[in-house]
């Protein structure tokens, strides 16, 4: 079973971003690293084709300056070879021109029977992007698995709900976004990091895609971003004092919350 795994390679998120302050948009220079979120795909993606006896793992990613740091993480987890887009005509492309790049990349790389992606990245987290590449594909979309399992052809998954899951069973090939915790993501291995230096990686363009620089970057973006505002201080929260009754106005505070 041929699998692809969509991994954004982002900023570290333990260095303070950095807006331009005309587009709004993250800057984006220097090292960028795996999302974690993707790890749980990339782990998921070795042991579904461990299990099924064989099989490519293929990395997708669209990232600027032809960035591998990140690739080259999931590479030495154990991922055959990657397909990476990168092109100046890429900047300030939104969720949607991210999708059709990424689902004409998941095309080049040919032979595919299950995409899989984190259900949201740390940096943009729309969440929008694994339904799109799904839609553009033509494959069914599965959201918000918490477990994964093919056989004989028939994917299942367990789609996560507030108040546990529910079973979603598809054909393939299709599109699945997998939640943080999945499964326990491998660390890579020193041989591992070392055999990731000569995987290959199929560096492409717009171009090569097929695309027109029409339908990415600024002049195909549809979104907006108008505003920035730093997000409201955390207001104190609310102090309880026991008299006899806290127990009571704890409870009703978490069923409203749902929690409980
Ligand atoms: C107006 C505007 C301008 C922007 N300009 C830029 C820019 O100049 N440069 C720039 O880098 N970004 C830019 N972005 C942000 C970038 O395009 C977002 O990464 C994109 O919109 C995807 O949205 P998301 O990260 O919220 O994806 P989500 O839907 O939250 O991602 C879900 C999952 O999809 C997969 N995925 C998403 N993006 C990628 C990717 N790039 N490669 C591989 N897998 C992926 C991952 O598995 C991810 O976990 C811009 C966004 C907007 C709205």
């Amino acid at each position: 079973m041929n699998i692809a795994v969509c991994v954004k390679q982002i900023p570290d998120p333990a260095v303070p971003g950095e807006l331009d302050p005309e587009s709004h948009t993250l800057h984006r220079v220097g090292k960028l690293i795996l999302d974690e979120s993707d790890s749980f795909g990339v782990e998921m993606a070795l042991q579904l084709a461990d299990k099924a006896g064989g099989g490519d793992v293929t990395l997708i990613s669209m990232a600027p300056n032809n960035e591998v740091s990140g690739l080259r993480t999931a590479l030495a987890m154990g991922a055959a070879k990657a397909v990476l887009v990168s092109d100046p005509a890429l900047a300030g492309s939104d969720a949607l021109s991210t999708a059709k790049v990424l689902a004409q990349a998941i095309t080049r790389a040919g032979d595919v029977d299950l995409v899989l992606t984190a259900t949201e990245s740390t940096d943009g987290y729309t969440g929008t992007v694994p339904n799109q590449i799904a839609q553009l594909l033509g494959w069914p979309s599965l959201t918000f698995a918490k477990h994964v399992e093919v056989e004989d052809g028939k994917l299942t998954i367990r789609r996560q709900t507030e108040a546990g899951y529910d079973v979603v069973e598809s054909s393939l090939p299709a599109v699945v976004s997998v939640t943080a915790g999945v499964v326990e993501p491998r660390y890579p291995s020193f041989k591992g990091i070392m055999a990731a230096k000569n995987k290959p990686v199929d560096q492409c363009t717009v171009a090569d895609l097929g695309l027109s620089s029409d339908d990415v970057g600024w002049s195909g973006a549809r979104q907006e971003i108008t505003n920035v505002a730093a997000a409201p201080a955390r207001e104190a929260g609310e102090k309880v004092e026991d008299d006899g009754s806290a127990h009571e106005r704890i409870v009703a505070f978490l069923e409203a919350l749902k929690v409980i």
